[in-house]
């Protein structure tokens, strides 16, 4: 994904000003009836992460992710999900011919109501902001910005049965997402947004069922980081504000209020918005906020990797998944 500068932070004060959005000093009192009793694995996220990186870098066309995509689809099915394997080919900004293979796990795949969530398991092939410029043509092993959104759909997925919302749920594997433009590339594709997530604009111009849609989605991109906090996404305010605001609530119901301040972050380029603008589903970002730019420090670097991964933070957006999805009525 790609920060749009531009937009950083000026546009979004005004946004929440006019929206008007809670503020964090008149929190109401959590209802302890309401706490979802089922508890995510953070070791077990854990270990879904590291699972995904001993592959290897997952960059489009290699080896590792073909087995990745295997790994992910065998998982999935193992919890007791439908699949289905969403495969064609892309064209990359350079030119590259990309075999993309979005897969979609679906827990209830007769219920009409339907909620999606999604994070893309493609590695970037290129550590294009590691400080050592040396290092700008090796691939990002992709621990955050890829494994950690999986791992946490996995984790989902093992306990869905046990939560048993009334409503179908997608977890849906984008490939290709982080194949965008870097700085070497000719301007106009360095300028062309659409450089980025190739597989979610396939998948929302192609959705896998004619005519599939949901009431609302949840991305989850890079949501593994050491130190990360996730602050409101101006987009995800935009088209589906009164999902981050539940979402939001949700946190702290998870005891993971620290991790998710109810503030504005920047303007991100991300699999969300052909979610949004295409398949018309209100979808939210849940994506780290860094005020001095770039997410977290290993984002697109060769540091990305299962050591920078904390724990906790998995289990501080896994948890308030699961929060939000208990209290999701039909
Ligand atoms: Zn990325």
């Amino acid at each position: 994904m790609n920060t749009k500068l531009l937009f950083f932070l000026c546009l979004a004060p005004l946004l929440m000003a006019c929206k008007g959005s809670k503020s964090s000093g008149d929190t109401p009192a959590i209802d302890s009836a309401l706490v979802c009793k089922v508890q995510f694995d953070a070791d077990s996220a854990f270990h879904f992460v590291k699972e995904q990186c001993d592959f290897g870098a997952r960059t489009p066309n290699s080896t590792a992710i073909q087995r990745c995509g295997d790994y992910i689809v065998a998982k999935f099915r193992s919890y007791g999900l439908d699949i289905t394997e969403q495969k064609t080919t892309l064209k990359g900004w350079d030119g590259t011919s990309l075999r993309c293979r979005n897969i979609i796990a679906a827990y209830k795949p007769e219920a009409k109501d339907r909620i999606v969530i999604a994070a893309h398991y493609d590695s970037r092939p290129w550590s294009d902001q590691d400080p050592d410029s040396t290092k700008h043509r090796l691939p990002v092993m992709a621990a955050d910005d890829g494994a950690s959104g999986v791992a946490v759909m996995l984790e989902l997925a093992r306990h869905i049965h046990r939560l048993n919302p009334a409503f179908g749920v997608d977890f849906v594997c984008f490939d290709a997402e982080d194949y965008g433009a870097p700085y070497w590339a000719p301007e106009s594709a360095r300028n062309d947004e659409n450089t980025w997530c190739l597989g979610s604009q396939y998948w929302s111009k192609n959705p896998h069922r004619p005519g599939y849609t949901a009431r609302l989605g949840i991305l989850l991109d890079m949501v593994g980081g050491r130190g990360s906090k996730f602050h409101y996404e101006g987009f995800s305010l935009q088209n589906a504000q009164d999902v981050a605001v539940r979402v939001w609530d949700a946190a702290r119901y998870a005891g993971a209020a620290d991790f998710f301040p109810q503030a504005n972050g920047g303007y991100v380029t991300d699999d969300h918005i052909p979610m949004n603008t295409i398949a018309l589903i209100p979808t939210i970002d849940i994506i780290p906020f860094n005020p001095n730019g770039g997410f977290t420090p290993h984002w697109h670097t060769t540091t990305d990797t299962p050591d920078n991964i904390d724990p906790a933070t998995l289990r501080a957006v896994g948890q308030t998944v699961l929060q939000f999805l208990s209290q999701e009525k039909l």
